[in-house]
């Protein structure tokens, strides 16, 4: 098994940690690498898109030839996709005013609705334990500047939530969190993941 890790910009090497721990704890031979080029993407069988700034994150992956292979690939072959942060705006469809104002494209591969930076500047970074469908403790989410998730629609179902917003919602083979599962060293949202593979 191949798991790429978006790595243009953000907490790459966390993710890429996260996903070789992840298939140590399931058993699962494979390995994990960044993803700078189409060659590296024609590659994976599965892709995380890391937190950072989604701006910067979609404007590399347009650059870079890798922005209509992504959603080509999720759309046609069902590649599954597992977006922390940035990479959960970027899975979105609808991003909302920010993302109007600064015009950058969204994969968007989840009928979901997000808010850039919903919990405010004051507090940009926050931890909370959460309650999340499908697991069987709380999974501790460290929130980074973190975006919420609006609503959901469709197949997109919320799975988690924070005083009144969805953090964690899942779509087919396609995870959102606005949280960093990648920075709990707790990796059973990895290891979901890898269970869609
Ligand atoms: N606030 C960032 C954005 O809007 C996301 C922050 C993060 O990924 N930690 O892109």
């Amino acid at each position: 098994m191949r798991v790429g890790v978006i790595g243009v910009q953000g907490d790459v090497s966390e993710h890429v940690d996260a996903v070789a721990r992840a298939m140590k704890e399931c058993g699962v031979p494979g390995e994990a690498f960044a993803v700078r080029r189409r060659e590296e993407l024609d590659r994976v069988d599965g892709l995380t898109i890391p937190g950072g700034e989604s701006t910067t994150i979609s404007k590399l992956l347009v650059k870079l030839d890798l922005f209509d292979e992504i959603v080509r690939r999720a759309r046609e072959e069902a590649m599954p996709i597992l977006g922390t942060c940035a990479g959960c705006i970027l899975l979105a469809k609808d991003g909302g005013v920010q993302a109007k104002k600064t015009g950058s494209r969204l994969l968007g591969l989840m009928d979901m609705a997000v808010d850039r930076n919903a919990f405010g500047r004051q507090k940009e970074s926050f931890e909370a334990d959460l309650e999340v469908t499908g697991l069987d403790r709380p999974f501790h989410g460290v929130f980074i500047r973190a975006p919420a998730i609006l609503r959901t629609w469709g197949e997109c179902k919320p799975l988690a939530r924070h005083e009144d917003k969805i953090v964690l919602a899942r779509e087919g083979n396609r995870i959102g969190a606005a949280f960093h599962p990648e920075l709990s060293n707790d990796f059973r949202i990895h290891r979901w993941f890898l269970e869609l593979l």
